[in-house]
């Protein structure tokens, strides 16, 4: 049988080539970055060299580098660490990730002011709701540059002009464009960036918080003086290694790996179009710009007043080796709906009988063409 991986947003496989250059600090060089003899120093170099290359490719300075064990991590440093006094006004959306929108209600408890703002239905948040949200007490803004579930993209350029207009610090998750997008800092205007590695055939497990300089930063995680003060422990080598390898591989075949998922995505979807008629509904705004090319997000709403069970799509499409997502998070063992596609407007029956495609750059025509006739026949089963 045919194994078809289309779950990229989720994690993508490390390279090969990204492998061979973390497997000599997971081995040999197993030095302590902090120790002064000749591992440590070994070890120390690895990571600065690391930092260097990744600031580069990023338009940062190196110092502005915080290594941290992943978008998760970066995102909570980002909000927690500048939302630290009751005053402070935070904004974000609905539809960000949870590692933006969990600290955002813990910061609330705490006595925080938090506005959340409804997207619209393509994902998008717009100036206008910003202006309305604003408050002379706004300190941070948190969007993302793209949507792991839709693939929308954020206009973050003039969104972090607008939040400095009014003397707000803008943090954007990049999770799901670095590495694929052109995401530079310098470019972008933000304050601060989250990254993270295994979305881009990195190491999972590692991730990077681009922090401003001038950004008063307070750490989250305290112990040694690694990350100078902003992040203690100690470094995780090989995985930083592996991620400028990754990044830096990422950048320079961008065009490539762009330009293929693009034309993947195109023929998934006209494919399905052509499969199923009007039996989905579509999420992702496929309109050139408007999304990352990897992502395509569809649901099927009830069908003569029976809804589709998510559920039982998902393991259907496995059992055929179709590995994709439904955009859920599967918590205490029961498929919840989407809080995304619930924020953009999708009854909750729609909701739960959705699928994330994300394509990577090792799928073929012949994958996106096994998915969909697997996909079709599957839904042909369970609509009858
Ligand atoms: N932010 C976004 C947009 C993501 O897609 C993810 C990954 O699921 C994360 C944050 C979390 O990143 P990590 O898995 O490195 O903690």
């Amino acid at each position: 049988m045919r194994y078809v991986y289309l779950d990229h947003a989720a994690t993508t496989p490390i390279d090969a080539r990204v492998l061979q250059v973390v497997m000599p600090y997971l081995t040999e060089n197993y030095g302590n970055a902090s120790s002064v003899h000749s591992p440590g120093r070994k070890a120390r170099f690895a990571i600065e060299e690391s930092r260097e290359r990744i600031a580069a490719l990023l338009g940062s300075a190196p110092g502005e580098i915080v290594f941290t064990s992943g978008g998760t991590e970066a995102d909570n440093l980002a909000i927690k660490s500048v939302i630290n006094a009751p005053g402070h006004h935070f904004i974000t959306a609905a539809s960000e990730h949870e590692a933006v929108l969990r600290p955002a209600e813990r910061l609330k408890k705490l006595g925080s002011n938090v506005t959340v703002l409804a997207p619209e239905r393509t994902g998008a948040v717009t100036q206008q709701q910003l202006s309305q949200a604003m408050s002379e007490d706004t300190r941070l803004i948190s969007l993302m540059h793209a949507n792991n579930e839709l693939g929308t993209i954020l206009p973050i350029r003039d969104l972090a002009a607008f939040a400095h207009r009014h003397g707000a610090y803008f943090h954007t998750d990049a999770v799901q464009t670095s590495g694929l997008l052109r995401v530079r800092v310098d470019d972008l205007g933000v304050d601060m960036l989250s990254l993270s590695a295994h979305k881009f055939y990195g190491p999972k497990g590692v991730g990077v918080l681009y922090v401003r300089g001038g950004v008063e930063l307070e750490p989250l995680i305290e112990g040694g003086a690694q990350e100078r003060r902003r992040r203690g422990g100690t470094e995780n080598v090989a995985a930083v290694v592996g991620m400028a390898e990754a990044l830096d591989l990422a950048v320079r075949e961008a065009e490539d790996r762009l330009a293929r998922v693009t034309a993947l995505r195109d023929r998934l979807y006209t494919s399905l179009r052509q499969a199923l008629g009007d039996d989905f509904v579509l999420n992702t705004p496929v309109e050139e710009g408007r999304s990352v090319p990897h992502i395509l997000n569809i649901a099927f709403p009830p069908k003569d007043g029976r809804p589709l069970d998510g559920e039982m799509l998902l393991l259907n499409l496995d059992l055929e080796g179709v590995y994709v997502s439904a955009g859920s998070a599967c918590t205490s063992g029961a498929l919840e709906p989407s809080h995304v596609l619930q924020a953009i407007g999708l009854d909750r029956e729609t909701a739960s009988a959705a699928i994330r495609f994300s394509l990577g750059k090792e799928n073929s025509e012949e994958d996106i063409d096994y998915a969909v006739d697997r996909l079709s026949a599957v839904i042909r089963r369970m609509r009858n």
